[in-house]
């Protein structure tokens, strides 16, 4: 291999226009560098096969050590392009040790907070590009509607606006300033389309969803990000109506880049285009698969390293012209000229422990812990009493550090070279509690119940194909002598603070979970300690709504707080002390039972009744629901005009006014109601949203405007509109009916 003296070279200068440099680059590639070029591979293999043989345009999944040797292979290669580095950072830098964990996307989506995340964002930012990769996959713009899938916890919930408000301030985030600054790294909305609209949750099966149900909700978070230069797409894993989404041209050509004009990069899921072949066997050979996702218009080819014979293969047998790869490699060069890499490939830096995992960062990612416990109930025991007490912490989550942080952080698996975060740089709801209890208190500890082991599947050691089975959950059965230890602290404590959820192994892809009940021996606990008469505070550390048991409903206070972070147990001791009031809202429905499921509350109007027969529809919280330790009343909802047109802004106000002794940080929620639409359409919609800090006793006329042009439907024919005739402005603190105030207005 010759090495090319390159300083002289067009694609060298810098002071040429990105399109030159590229243009210039892409006419001096092979074929075989072109297809390597669009190939992202995993570093944990041979980086040799990777970036010398297969010209690996990517890599992802990259130790601290191995981006600095993947960098000294480039140098060694003919035209010496530097790779661009992905990891999946999607709150926080998930597999860097020392970095910082924040919530959950979920957690986080619950303090409804969009300039939050725009601040979470940037802080990850900041601590990425400081460790050499240059690319997250995130965000995650997926609506979750069936609580069973494994993935909900990296979701923004089920509601379509609040998902494109809280994406489109992670993307700003990422991006900052603009690629040029050494801070910025690309962000991904994924995955796109209709990935979580599986079949009873079974992750990656087929989704079943029509085309103008994808126009009507599934779609908009991702035509906002398109359009606001979020970077790179990235396609999910299913197929509907039989096409995989990685050769879907309707939605890769004719709505992405043609309707939304995007001109971004897109990124397959992992191994899509092999999946063709071995999986849903729609493409006989790699050949075949290479052919059809190029032809598609796929940019960046995920964990397939069989697309490169593949796609070499193809051009040889006449199925693809040899200057096929030209305009994906040319996305793909585009993104590493804007990102400066050819200058400087952006290596680790030194002296980044200042920066990864700095106080700077933890205090914002305490601030956002704070802003994601919901408080569901409470019967007045929270806050706290500030005097000395007797508390019995119980629960096998309350000092589960590594847990606490979620799937995709340093112990949920997906990376080799970590097993967790450091401890000391978590703080549990048992240190908080210590930490944060009054003066003088007593605080006791017991883990009460085991939830889980893992055992083989009785199915066998390996599937018909040879490849291991991997074990599965059985849940333990309560354990009498723990219960009777925790009955015994409850017994003779001032409250109980019960910490409950689900667990790594019941979290992520390919762990979707046929109930939502608590597994092991957690209901028998709760049951427990419950009966005992001590008040008991259910704090539910889950990564996304389940199910509790009966005995909750005489529980003195219950709390959510997914899967909060490094920072959430001290967030949440300073809570149930009442340092800080709760403030979080529901982003996504909790059922009553799995059997409910999907849930959501912008349904479609129309069904025989509207209750099974065996239990009532209404979910145990909606959409929205959050308490804070005052009370809010919402009155006199009024709207400046109440005859519009479609270019006219929709002026709303309501009085909310602070009716308790503690101060509110309100969530005004406005939705809207169609009354009639020329095809079934949702009750009512989340259109718009204000959060408002009121003082205890004082009351503010709450403004929010919302254009005509938002009060949309997608009608029969798949086209959004605006139908004229009559509409309810419905305000309140959550889609609750009897929590909405409704006032009504008609468009001309
Ligand atoms: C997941 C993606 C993730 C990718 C890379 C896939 O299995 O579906 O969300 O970004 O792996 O880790």
């Amino acid at each position: 291999m010759t090495i090319l003296s390159t300083a002289t070279l067009a694609y060298r200068d810098p002071s040429r226009s990105t399109a030159e440099r590229v243009a210039d680059l892409l006419g001096r590639m092979t074929l075989a560098e072109k297809v390597g070029q669009m190939l992202q591979l995993d570093a944990r293999g041979d980086l040799d096969d990777i970036v010398l043989h297969r010209h690996a345009g990517s890599i992802l999944h990259t130790s601290p050590e191995r981006i600095v040797q993947a960098n000294v292979l480039t140098g060694r290669t003919r035209l010496g392009i530097p790779l661009l580095v992905a990891e999946d950072c999607i709150h926080g830098h998930s597999f860097w040790p020392g970095a910082t964990i924040f919530p959950t996307q979920l957690g986080l989506a619950a303090s409804w907070d969009a300039d939050l995340l725009e601040r979470v964002a940037r802080v990850t930012a900041v601590e990425v590009a400081a460790t050499g990769i240059h690319w997250t996959f995130s965000p995650v713009l997926c609506i979750a509607r069936d609580l069973r899938w494994g993935r909900v916890d990296e979701t923004f919930g089920e509601d379509p606006f609040l998902i494109g408000e809280l994406a489109s301030a992670m993307v700003r985030g990422y991006q900052g300033a603009g690629l040029d600054d050494a801070t910025a790294i690309l962000a991904t909305a994924k995955h796109f389309a209709g990935y979580s609209e599986t079949q009873g949750g079974r992750d990656a099966s087929e989704a079943d969803i029509s085309r103008r149900k994808l126009r009507s909700w599934f779609l908009p978070p991702f035509e906002r990000v398109a359009r606001e230069g979020c970077r790179t797409f990235m396609l999910g894993y299913q197929s509907t109506d039989g096409v995989p989404i990685t050769v879907n041209d309707w939605l890769l050509s004719d709505v992405l880049k043609g309707e939304w004009g995007y001109t971004g990069t897109l990124i397959t899921d992992w191994d899509n285009v092999g999946r063709m072949v071995w999986e849903q066997h729609v493409q006989p050979d790699y050949a075949h698969a290479a052919a059809a996702a190029t032809r598609a218009g796929n940019d960046m080819i995920m964990t397939t390293p069989g697309f490169f014979e593949g796609a070499l293969q193809a051009v040889e047998e006449g199925m693809l012209p040899p200057d096929a790869f030209d305009d994906a490699v040319a996305r793909i060069l585009t993104l590493k000229f804007d990102l400066g890499l050819f200058e400087d490939p952006r290596l680790p830096q030194s002296g980044l422990e200042r920066v990864v995992g700095s106080q700077e960062h933890a205090a914002l990612n305490l601030e956002a812990a704070r802003r994601s416990i919901v408080l569901l109930e409470n019967d007045g025991t929270l806050p706290l009493a500030d005097r000395a007490a007797s508390i019995a912490v119980v629960g096998p989550l309350a000092d589960d550090a590594q847990y606490q942080l979620g799937d995709w952080a340093g112990g949920s698996g997906q990376a080799g070279w970590l097993d967790g975060q450091p401890r000391a740089m978590i703080t549990t709801v048992l240190d908080g509690i210590r930490e944060l209890a009054p003066e003088g208190s007593s605080v006791t500890y017991t883990r009460g119940a085991d939830i889980l082991t893992m055992q083989p599947d009785p199915a066998g050691a390996t599937f018909p194909d040879g490849q291991p089975r991997p074990p599965i959950v059985h849940p333990c059965a309560p354990d009498d002598a723990r219960i009777a230890e925790a009955v015994e602290a409850a017994s003779t404590a001032d409250v109980v603070v019960a910490v409950v959820g689900d667990h790594i192994e019941l979290v992520g892809e390919g762990r979707s979970t046929a109930t939502l009940e608590l597994i092991g021996g957690q209901n028998a606990l709760l049951d427990a300690v419950i009966a005992t008469g001590t008040p008991v505070v259910v704090v539910l550390l889950a990564s996304k709504p389940l199910v509790l048991p009966a005995s909750v409903q005489d529980a003195a206070a219950m709390l959510w707080i997914a899967n909060p972070g490094m920072q959430g147990g001290r967030a949440l001791a300073e809570v149930l002390t009442g340092r800080v009031e709760p403030s979080g809202r529901l982003p996504i429905s909790f059922a009553r039972h799995a059997g409910q499921l999907p849930i959501y509350y912008n349904r479609i109007r129309g069904q025989h009744g509207d209750r099974y027969a065996d239990l009532t529809q209404a979910p145990a919280w909606a959409f929205g629901q959050g308490l804070s330790y005052t009370t809010v009343e919402y009155a006199d909802l009024t709207l400046a005009d109440t005859e519009l047109g479609e270019a006219d802004t929709l002026v709303a106000e309501v009085t909310v006014r602070n009716t308790g002794e503690r101060p509110a940080r309100e969530t005004v929620q406005l939705y809207i109601c169609d009354e009639v639409t020329t095809v079934s359409w949702a009750e009512k919609e989340l259109k718009a949203y204000r959060q408002v800090d009121i003082a205890p006793g004082a009351s503010e006329r709450v403004r929010i405007e919302l254009p005509v042009a938002e009060c949309t439907i997608v009608d029969a024919a798949g086209r959004r509109i605006v139908e004229a005739g009559r509409f309810r402005a419905l305000a309140g603190p959550s889609s609750r009916d009897a929590d909405l105030l409704a006032a009504e207005f008609t468009v001309r």
